[in-house]
Order: structure tokens, then C-alpha cells, then sequence
């Protein structure tokens, strides 16, 4: 080995450095993460970046990274949220083993916790509605007001905070507050809400609760009772860390977690919300929330995407301080990589127009050797069938073709992908004018595709055998959005910036016999069309229905080039 060749390793991020050093020091025993969804929608891709950095630094660590499903919103949570969630990020390749935990889990003590407040006079019975709440609130620019209630007993506190817990008061008739500042320059501090009526079942603790703790309120504490070292979340928490701080050192919790901010990612030619998600979901713009077209976790699974293409997408792109934009070329580019290694080479015509070899006897069919991957030849070999009627894809024929087409047209010769090479001797025409059929002959001594007699042939193409072809439905899917930022211009409705041509449908394609047999889910590549995958759920034995994952090269690029 040359001693001078240098390993790559990227330098590690500002988070692994700050756990680096704790670990160091001896700060904490061990490294705890935790990856904390909301059971509202599915996972999408930006929380992938979330979970491969939560769970990467315990793997990489010894350390070990929680699962915990911050459920304290019953109005918009459910089960099937949860299920899809633990599927996904095992999908990713992520285990949590035991450590599976739920906010809900928490609910008695956090009640605990919020009399304890009380009784420290850091939290008070508030009358005030919601719209009085934001008004009382203030702006950046102006102090908050105190609210009339902010000065109760503690007695008196206690018991109306029980009487909610009990029933007695309607949803919006009183909140809990946490008594901080309302001077604060942060508005997060002052006087948050952290407790409300809510009078709906939880999925989890059905009709035991009909209050429900805050999301600023419940994290802190639900990392800190699971003994999280750090608390890693993405920028817009900044301005919440104070109030993290101030619930744990009130109460004084043996176990103060340190909150870390990370940029979000923010991918182009999608949006990357669940809200907006289902809002696509809901107004039937795609088809479920894992739609191939989607950017959801889900979406990209049925697509073909593999999960180490996910890991090494958000393994490129870092993690960092600065709000920044990724292209999705880059995500394209992740999964074209990985199958470009991994992927079988096979032959699919999606929109075919039939060859005949003239000088072929009729009844031959001969099986031609092909391999599944031209830089790997463990990937082994396959026969092919060959036999007199063909199909190749109607753009590799021109009737006038200019001279840089290499492809076929009257009295040229092209290369068959694995078989021989054919000459275009005649074709023929509907009434509308249209090309139905072309007539070729082949040069029976060039099997495997070169000429005895050294002849150039520029041109080679995909086909397969009319006979034995399999037909098949090809989903040719393209970004869901024609604008890089759907979301930019604030009234204009995301959705107008859809792309009409975002699923185009080759249901008459035709694939060479060996597809028959791909299992659900399996990726190819289509020689000269991209990387393709057998749909999980529209495929049945025998008659595969395939996505298109991406092209082979970033045509987008070039459209923007060109
Ligand atoms: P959304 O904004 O899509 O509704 P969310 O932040 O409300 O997402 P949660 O279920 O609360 O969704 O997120 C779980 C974790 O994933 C959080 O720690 C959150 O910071 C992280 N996360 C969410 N979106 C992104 C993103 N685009 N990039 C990185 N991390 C993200
Ligand atoms: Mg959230």
C-alpha cells in the first residue's frame, strides 16, 4: 500500500466536537441522544437528517439515542402516525432497542412537576382567553403586560389547577402559566402557557387526561427524566433554550441536558412540512403520503431509494449552524451512486415500436449472453432472447434523421445492446402518417455486436424480443414542484408551483423476460433510461409495475445550463 495515500475523514461537526470534548472530560458517563417525533404525519427526509445525527452519534459513541414520540397534541396524533414512524427509521437502519419511549408516559410527572411550580409560585391559574393571552403578550418591540390572574395564591392555584385536571372548567377557560418575565426581551418567557384544557382522548392514555402539557414544557422535561446528555433540535428552538433551561433549573432536576441547535434542511423543488404534506395528502394532489413523488421517508421507500443512500445524502450535506438551501440534485445524486454500484443492468423499451428482421428465420429464437453490470462481473451474466420481431423505443428510429442521430433510420445501421448489428431497409406507415413498423436486416457475423470487418457503428440501443417481452407499466416520476422554492412568495399558494408532468405513465413499455422475477421493491437500472424500481404496491406476481428513481444523468442541471 502507498504510505502517502491518504484516508478520507471529514472533520467532524461543531455537535460531535462539543461530545468529543464532554466526553473528554468526563462530563457526562456516557453519550444519550434522543430522536423525538410528534406522531402527527409521516417522516420526511429532513427528519432523516435528524435521526441520522441522532442516532450516527450514538452509534458512534457507544452511546445509545431514544425513541420518543413527543405525543402531547392528541387533536392531530395517531396510531398509524406511530407505527410509520418506528418503520422508518428502522427502514433507515437505526435501533433504539429498548429505549422506546412516549411524552405520555410522562403525563403524571409532569403534573407533579407543575404543582411543584406552584408551590414555588412559579406557575399560576391564568383566566385570560387565548386572543387575551397574545394581546397581553406584546411584540418584539413592546413589553408583555401582566395578566390580572398573575398573583393568586398558591392555594388558590393549587385548587383551580386540580379543578382542571378534574374536569370542572370548559377548553379556553383557564391555562397553567409558567411565572417568568414578562419583560423579557424573549417572548418565550414571558409567562408561557404550559398547561391547557383539551377535552380529547389521547391515543395513548384515552379520557385519563383532559389536560395536556406544552411542547416547551414536556421536552425539557421528558429529557431530563430519560437522562439525555444532549438535546440536539433545529435552529428555531433557540429561542425557546431559556425557557428549557429556566423549567429544569426551577425544578432543579437531577439531570440537565444541554440543548444544541442545528440548521434544518431545506431541500429545493419540494416543500418539507408536514402540514403542507398533508395538505397534498388531503387534497388528493398525490396519492397518500408515501407517494413516490413525495419527500417523505415513506415516499422515497416506495420510490426505490435505498436507506444508505439516505445515510450518505445527509452525511454529505453535514450539519451546521447557518439556515441553508440544498439542491435536490444533491439527493439524486446520492441514490444514483449507490445503485450505480449496486444496481443489474437490464433492457425495458417504454414506449416500443416493432423491428422486423427480415433476413431472420422466423421460428430461430437465439438466447444472446448479457452481463447485469459492466464494471462488476461478479454481478454474473443472463441470457436474453432474440428472435426476428423486436421492439425498440420509437425516438431511437427517425424518418429524416439529421447526421449527428447515431440512432436508426433509413439505411442505417445500428448496434443491438448485446445482439447484432441491423441495417433499417424499409418502414411502414399508418394512415395518419405515423411509423408502425420498421423493416431491418441483420448481419448474422456480428453477434455480441462488433463487425468482423472493423466497421464503426456509433450508435448502440436497447430492445427486446417481441415474443417473449413482458408488458409492463413504467412510471416515469419527476420533481413534484417546477420552482426551487414553492414556498418563496408568501401569497401565492405553494401548490400553484405543482409540476403537471411530475408522474407520466408508459403503460405500454415492454421489458425483457428476467423482470418477471425481480421481487417488490428491487432496484435495476434501464439501460439508457435510468434507475428503476419494482413498485411494492401496484406490482403483482409476474406483471411488475416499476417507478423510475431517477434518471441516469441530472437532466435538470443541464435544463438549467441549456
Ligand atoms: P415539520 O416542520 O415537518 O412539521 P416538526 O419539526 O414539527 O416537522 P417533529 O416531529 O417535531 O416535526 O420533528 C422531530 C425531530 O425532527 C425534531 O427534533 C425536529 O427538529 C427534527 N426535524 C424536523 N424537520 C427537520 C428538518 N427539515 N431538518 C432537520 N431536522 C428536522
Ligand atoms: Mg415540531
Amino acid at each position: 500500500m502507498d504510505t502517502t495515500e491518504k484516508i478520507e475523514t471529514k472533520p467532524a461537526d461543531f455537535i460531535r466536537q462539543i461530545i468529543a470534548e464532554d466526553l473528554r472530560t468526563g462530563k457526562h458517563a456516557g453519550t444519550v441522544t434522543r430522536f423525538p417525533p410528534e406522531p402527527n404525519g409521516f417522516l420526511h427526509i429532513g427528519h432523516a437528517k435528524s435521526i441520522c445525527l441522532n442516532f450516527g452519534i450514538a452509534l458512534e459513541n457507544n452511546g445509545v439515542c431514544h425513541m420518543r414520540f413527543d405525543d402531547t397534541n392528541p387533536s392531530k396524533e395517531e396510531v398509524a402516525y406511530v407505527e410509520s414512524i418506528q418503520k422508518d427509521v428502522k427502514w433507515l437502519g437505526f435501533d433504539w432497542h429498548d429505549k422506546l419511549f412516549y411524552a405520555s408516559d410522562y403525563f403524571p410527572a409532569l403534573y407533579n412537576y407543575a404543582v411543584e411550580l406552584i408551590k414555588m409560585a412559579k406557575a399560576y391559574v391564568c383566566d385570560l382567553s387565548a386572543e387575551e393571552i397574545r394581546e397581553y403578550r406584546g411584540t418584539l418591540t413592546e413589553p408583555g403586560k401582566e395578566s390580572p390572574w398573575r398573583n393568586r395564591s398558591i392555594e388558590e392555584n393549587l385548587d383551580l389547577f386540580e379543578r382542571m385536571k378534574k374536569g370542572e372548567f370548559a377548553e379556553g377557560s383557564h391555562v397553567l402559566r409558567a411565572k417568568i418575565d414578562m419583560q423579557s426581551p424573549n417572548l418565550n418567557m414571558r409567562d408561557p402557557v404550559i398547561y391547557r384544557i383539551l377535552k380529547v382522548e389521547h391515543h395513548r392514555t384515552g379520557d385519563t387526561w383532559c389536560i395536556y402539557p406544552m411542547y416547551d414544557y414536556t421536552h425539557c422535561l421528558s429529557d431530563a427524566i430519560e437522562g439525555i446528555t444532549h438535546s440536539l433540535c433545529t435552529l428555531e428552538f433557540e429561542d425557546h433554550r431559556p425557557l428549557y433551561d429556566w423549567v429544569l433549573d426551577t425544578l432543579k432536576t437531577p439531570c440537565h441536558p444541554q440543548q444544541i441547535e442545528f440548521a434544518r434542511l431545506n431541500l429545493t423543488y419540494t416543500v418539507m412540512s408536514k402540514r403542507k404534506m398533508l395538505q397534498l395528502v388531503e387534497g388528493g394532489y398525490v396519492d397518500g403520503w408515501d407517494d413516490p413523488r413525495m419527500l417523505t421517508v415513506s415516499g422515497l421507500r416506495r420510490r426505490g431509494y435505498t436507506p444508505a443512500s439516505i445515510r450518505n445524502f445527509c452525511s454529505l450535506i453535514g450539519i451546521g449552524k447557518k439556515e441553508s438551501w440544498i439542491d435536490m440534485g444533491v439527493l439524486e445524486n446520492a441514490v444514483r451512486d449507490d445503485l450505480n454500484n449496486t444496481a443489474a443492468r437490464v433492457m425495458c423499451v417504454l414506449d416500443p415500436i416493432k423491428v422486423v428482421i427480415d433476413n431472420y428465420p422466423e421460428d430461430q429464437v437465439e438466447e444472446l449472453e448479457a452481463q447485469n453490470h459492466p464494471q462488476n462481473s461478479e454481478m454474473g451474466t443472463r441470457k436474453l432472447p432474440f428472435s426476428q420481431e423486436l421492439y425498440i423505443e420509437r425516438s431511437d428510429f427517425m424518418e429524416n434523421p439529421p447526421g449527428k442521430f447515431h440512432r436508426l433510420g433509413p439505411g442505417r445501421e445500428v448496434r443491438l445492446r448485446y445482439g447484432y448489428l441491423v441495417r433499417c431497409v424499409s418502414f411502414v406507415k399508418d394512415e395518419a402518417g405515423s411509423v408502425q413498423e420498421i423493416h431491418c436486416t441483420y448481419d448474422p457475423a456480428t453477434r455480441g455486436g462488433s463487425a468482423p470487418d472493423g466497421r464503426k457503428i456509433k450508435g448502440t440501443i436497447h430492445w427486446v424480443s417481441a415474443r417473449h417481452a413482458i408488458p409492463t407499466t413504467v412510471r416515469l416520476y419527476d420533481r413534484l414542484f417546477l420552482t426551487e422554492n414553492p414556498e418563496a412568495d408568501k401569497n401565492t399558494d405553494f401548490k400553484t408551483h405543482l409540476n403537471p408532468d411530475s408522474r407520466i405513465s408508459m403503460a405500454g413499455a415492454m421489458a425483457e423476460p428476467s423482470l418477471t422475477a425481480l421481487p417488490p421493491g428491487a432496484q435495476v437500472q434501464f439501460e439508457r433510461q435510468g434507475y428503476f424500481s419494482v413498485d411494492p404496491l401496484e406490482s403483482s406476481a409476474g406483471r411488475p409495475v416499476f417507478n423510475r428513481i431517477v434518471t441516469l444523468r441530472d437532466s435538470w442541471a443541464k435544463l438549467q445550463h441549456d
